[in-house]
């Protein structure tokens, strides 16, 4: 993707702009750092959650892309994280947008947008767009006399800016960084949320440690139940019906078991076969 040189000062524009009610413990964000990305980290949303995280690595990795010696995405790039009173933590990446050595406005030391040099020194001066209009407006004869160059120039933007940028245009076309990452977050939450309803379950009865994991393996195993065939997203996990298939597992672990007691007290089949951890 290439961007052109509109859409990154727009970007520029956004992330530099400082929210009005907020404090920051560090004085380079929103000078030199830009707010690119938030994620709202208590809440559970797994992908807002994957696609910050895929964010900052690729990030990281551009801003070093080509550099084996330094490690400068430390000084580029920002994982922040402030307390917010709605969303209780807020994780947010800033990155630095102006490469250090781009030009700046002789006047006001912004990052400059136009080169001007005038005849005959022709020493070159960086000026942003305001301060450019107001030397254009005095020096109407040396430009007219065909004394000054003016250039519009692109800033030099970070490798991490830029590679941002990329990111969050590409979120606007499709809401998912890395298909994979998600997916794999999403089962791993899946998975914790059934076991959840699974222990939820298990607390209905006294069972023993052991039972407890044996009938737990018989309903992760069975193949006709909802969770194997129905479900794959944590919200999907309805601990009533866990509650009842626990309890389906549950009656045909201890019907065998008793199944098992019958045979070795009424039909004298030979204990040595059984292993029944169960006073018989
Ligand atoms: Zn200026």
């Amino acid at each position: 993707m290439e961007l052109d040189r509109d859409t990154l000062e727009k970007a520029a524009a956004e992330a530099l702009e400082r929210p009005s009610n907020s404090a920051f413990w560090d004085d380079r964000l929103f000078t030199t750092h830009g707010a690119v990305l938030h994620w709202a980290e208590r809440g559970d949303d797994i992908l807002a959650e994957s696609n910050y995280l895929t964010a900052l690595d690729l990030i990281r990795a551009a801003a070093d892309d080509g550099r084996p010696d330094t490690e400068v995405s430390d000084e580029h790039v920002i994982d922040g994280t402030s307390s917010h009173w709605a969303v209780g933590s807020l994780r947010t990446i800033y990155v630095q947008v102006y490469e250090d050595n781009a030009l700046r406005c002789r006047d006001c030391g912004e990052v400059a947008s136009w080169v001007i040099s005038r005849k005959p020194n022709a020493r070159r001066r960086g000026m942003c767009t305001h301060h450019k209009e107001q030397w254009r407006c005095s020096n109407m004869q040396g430009i007219r006399a065909g004394r000054v160059s003016m250039m519009e120039i692109t800033p030099r933007y970070t490798a991490a800016f830029i590679q941002a940028t990329e990111l969050a245009l590409s979120l606007q076309d499709y809401p998912i960084l890395d298909e994979s990452d998600y997916s794999e977050r999403e089962h791993e939450a899946f998975e914790e949320a059934l076991k959840t309803a699974v222990e939820q379950a298990q607390r209905d009865h006294y069972d023993t440690c052991e039972q407890d994991d044996e009938i737990a393996q018989r309903f992760y195993e069975d193949e006709s139940a909802t969770h194997r065939n129905q479900w794959c997203h944590p919200d999907d996990v309805c601990w009533a019906t866990v509650a009842e298939e626990y309890e389906a597992a549950r009656d045909a672990y201890f019907g065998e078991l008793a199944y098992e007691i019958y045979r070795y007290n009424v039909l004298g089949y030979n204990p040595d076969q059984l292993e029944l951890d169960f006073a018989v």
